[in-house]
């Protein structure tokens, strides 16, 4: 990469290391071999720089790592079997019992799952926090054993934001956003000051719904810790589901930026509906924290919700209404899906949590992809219409 280099192009160049194949080989072996117990030996003690068995490294999951480390300005990435094998792997190679987390009470439905589940199990102390109400995470991360604050922005599922420079500038030892619904076109979290930039590279970054894979860009130590539990844990990457990822990440650029303009025209035409009470999306200048996203992302991210008038029910007719817009969990891919979160991505919450994460019962996300912005404002006002109580 030479320096000055523009993102979009380092999309492009990131990982080559040389390579010539134009495409990433997949590296199918979990196991190579050497030439004597003394050369095995040493692979083994190379660990993730090592060639020896590929829970502990794998040449093209290596080559997504050291991508995803350009694009985020990282020394360094780790690759996982997911997003949540990610975020799993962080939180128990960096806390101890008696440790405690500061973690925003907006995040996706596994994380909060982890946190309020196997993480208080471990006798790890969790304190969550509304990440809007500035100075929240400092307060809370004035415990003397406070180890790791846990953001998420824009976060699910109402497009939440925490402010990327108070989160860096918070003193405990380790900092980590979950910057999925920005992918690393639109922000940038550890030129903020925090520590660790972690995605559910399943989403935008792979971006065909067809690569299951999680990933972590920090400085070189914070990698070497988080993988020394990594082969423990056994979450590893598939080299797969990485060659997809890589794959994704040539066109990350270009699919970005027309599904943050999408995304744009979707919520300013929603906001305008009658059907509709409100719109989540941080480029809207109605957005409590427009000022804070317009300040940390170069664009506004792929991902809006929306609430609609009568509630669940309505919700329901919605999904059923709609027809090129897709029913589905997911997010980051080329269809444009809609999802009732109460009832699926934070199914299984307890009320408060629901209420506190903004998950309302009359709230739908969008995942806004790569069609024709007009084909998907039709598909839109057939289901509000059709949809009238
Ligand atoms: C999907 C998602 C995850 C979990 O990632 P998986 O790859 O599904 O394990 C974590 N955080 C966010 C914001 C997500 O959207």
């Amino acid at each position: 990469m030479t320096e000055n280099q523009h993102l979009d192009t380092t999309a492009i160049t990131a990982g080559r290391r040389g390579m010539r194949g134009l495409s990433a080989d997949i590296s199918t072996s979990t196991v190579w071999s050497s030439d004597g117990l003394s050369t095995t030996h040493n692979e083994i003690l190379r660990g993730r720089r090592g060639k020896a068995y590929s829970r502990y490294a794998n040449p093209t999951v290596r080559q997504f790592e050291e991508a995803v480390a350009e694009l985020e300005g990282a020394e360094d990435a780790l690759a996982f079997a997911s997003g949540m094998g990610a975020i799993a792997t962080v939180v128990f190679a960096l806390c101890s019992p008696g440790d405690h987390i500061v973690a925003q009470q907006q995040l996706y439905g596994g994380t909060l799952a982890l946190l309020a589940g196997p993480v208080r199990r471990m006798g790890i102390d969790v304190t969550l926090v509304d990440a809007t109400v500035p100075g929240a995470f400092a307060e809370a991360a004035k415990k003397p054993r406070t180890m790791l604050v846990i953001a998420e922005t824009p976060a699910n599922p109402a497009l939440a934001i925490a402010d990327l420079d108070e989160v860096g500038a918070i003193g405990a030892p380790f900092t980590l956003v979950d910057s999925t619904f920005a992918t690393p076109m639109c922000q940038q979290p550890l030129c903020h000051g925090v520590n660790i930039s972690l995605h559910s590279a399943t989403k935008a970054i792979g971006g065909h719904n067809d690569a299951l894979i999680g990933v972590i860009a920090a400085d070189t130590d914070i990698i070497d810790a988080v993988w020394a539990h990594s082969v423990l844990h056994g979450a590893a990457a598939s080299p797969y589901d990485a060659h997809n990822a890589l794959r994704g990440i040539r066109t990350l650029a270009v699919r970005q930026e027309r599904q943050c303009s999408t995304a744009t025209e979707l919520a300013s035409w929603l906001a305008r509906h009658d059907r509709v009470t409100a719109v989540h999306y941080p480029g809207l200048a109605t957005h409590p924290q427009h000022a804070i996203a317009a300040r940390q992302m170069t664009a506004f991210g792929s991902m809006l919700s929306v609430e609609i008038d009568g509630g669940h029910d309505a919700c329901t007719r919605f999904l059923q209404a709609v027809e090129l817009v897709r029913p589905a969990t997911s997010l980051g891919g080329p269809e444009t899906l809609v999802c009732h979160p109460a009832s699926s991505t934070h199914f299984g919450l307890d009320s408060e949590s629901l209420a506190a994460s903004a998950a309302a019962d009359g709230l739908l996300r969008i995942s806004v992809g790569l069609e024709n912005p007009a084909d998907l404002i039709a598909d839109l006002e057939r289901a509000l219409t059709k949809n009238r109580p």
